[in-house]
């Protein structure tokens, strides 16, 4: 968050499974779009937190399974665990939160009086999270009963029934909702407060999300029965909590223009490049919108046509190096060249590319460096490379690229490849 000087212009707080991430779509295509437009439009100055019911074990698989962004917060275990960046550093005040009228070796004595709940995997039990499975038409019930029990020895709790299968058992002031809260309050004291919040959901454990106040909501097209249930009897009449037409990320780039939150046009969305000139000078949308010609180049989308690869070269600067991963040089003209051999190679195949982290700074006035993550997904492998990409730009003319270096991402699952283009 230190990278932001002012209040973030969005903050997305968005659940994960069935929200950010279509399970039923192997493709992502909304997950993608969304990745696109958040780079291209809202990353340099506003805040992306991930909210999910995964542990940190389970959150870390989806990331490898999934193509998803680099959050700048991840909120995990149902508002449990909150941590900072990409090292993911723990909220330690919210820890300490959490420890009022908590006692974890109590929970865990008088829920192993129910027969009804099955003890979730042991990477899902964390320290102010107790979860377990029960079927639908017990849930109800257990809640009722454990929650009396649990007051009857001094513990203040929260039981949570989501998903039509999950029960978790977390402090009182824990939750989805409350972590959201704390973490406004937070930005607020340094300054920062977002100037708009849009919270994304699909199921019973994100109602709290869309109760904090000021707070836009949208509920994704293929949002449970549980949350549209709670929200017809507690937020039918609040106009800032929206059920949207489209199923996940796409549900929320909806929300984004319903709302009028700021640009909803996902790059993904545009044909034609070539059609599409950015109102200003935007360093960072000219590397997402080129490698995102470069999946459609080799996934053969767009046609081989010259004036494709001419418009590139002609923003090159004529003595613009590319250094490859491996550590070889050469011009970047002469790497628009070799593109041409590859149109349509990935035809037909499971050939994704996306950016992640996108930053741009104006080092001097006219010369910018942006730098990003660059995956490319072929079939189930995934590189990935830190790229450093120096821009120069004359009075009313475009942007230039200059140099391209590119190193491999210490998470990337090949890191030696010859094969790598760009
Ligand atoms: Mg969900």
């Amino acid at each position: 968050m230190e990278r932001l000087t002012s209040p973030p212009r969005l903050m997305i707080v968005s659940d994960l499974d069935h929200t950010m991430v279509d399970h039923h779509d192997p493709e992502n295509l909304s997950l993608l779009r969304f990745n696109s437009l958040w780079e291209h439009a809202y990353r340099h100055d506003s805040l992306l937190v991930f909210s999910t019911g995964r542990s940190p074990t389970l959150y870390k698989e989806l990331r490898k399974e999934k193509p998803l962004l680099t959050p700048d917060i991840t909120i995990m275990s149902v508002g449990t665990e909150i941590t900072y960046g990409n090292s993911m550093v723990p909220d330690h005040g919210w820890v300490e939160t959490l420890n009022n009228k908590w006692d974890l070796g109590i929970v865990r004595e008088e829920t192993s009086k129910f027969s009804e709940l099955t003890r979730q995997a042991e990477t899902e039990q964390r320290p102010h999270k107790v979860s377990f499975y029960v079927d639908k038409s017990k849930a109800q019930e257990v809640t009722k009963e454990l929650s009396q029990r649990l007051e009857k020895r001094g513990l203040d709790v929260k039981i949570i029934y989501s998903g039509g299968m999950d029960l978790d058992i977390l402090p009182q002031g824990a939750g989805k909702g409350q972590a959201l809260a704390f973490l406004l309050k937070k930005l607020k004291a340094e300054g920062k407060l977002p100037v708009n919040t849009l919270a994304c959901g699909d199921s019973g454990n994100d109602a709290e999300l869309f109760s904090i106040p000021d707070v836009y909501g949208v509920m994704v097209s293929n949002a449970q029965e549980e949350l549209l249930k709670w929200h017809a009897e507690n937020a039918k009449d609040n106009p800032k909590v929206i059920h949207a037409k489209e199923r996940c990320a796409g549900g929320i780039i909806q929300a984004i223009g319903e709302f009028k939150l700021g640009p909803n046009l996902s790059p993904r969305d545009v044909s034609d490049f070539l059609e599409c000139k950015a109102d200003n000078v935007n360093p960072g949308h000219e590397v997402v919108k080129f490698f995102l010609f470069y999946e459609r180049w080799r996934r053969g989308e767009v046609e081989n046509c010259e004036a494709y690869t001419a418009s590139l070269k002609a923003s090159c600067h004529p003595n613009g190096v590319f250094v490859h991963p491996s550590g070889a040089e050469k011009s970047l003209r002469e790497t628009i060249d070799e593109l041409r051999k590859y149109h349509g190679d990935k035809q037909g195949k499971k050939f994704r590319v996306w950016a992640d982290q996108v930053l741009a700074t104006e080092t001097t006035p006219g010369t910018w460096i942006v730098k990003l993550d660059k995956w490319e997904q072929s079939e189930d492998e995934r590189r990935g490379c830190t790229t450093t990409v120096k821009f120069t730009s004359k009075e009313g003319e475009g942007l230039v690229w200059e140099h391209v270096q590119q190193t491999w991402s210490k998470d990337s699952t090949v890191k030696d490849d010859s094969s790598w283009i760009i």
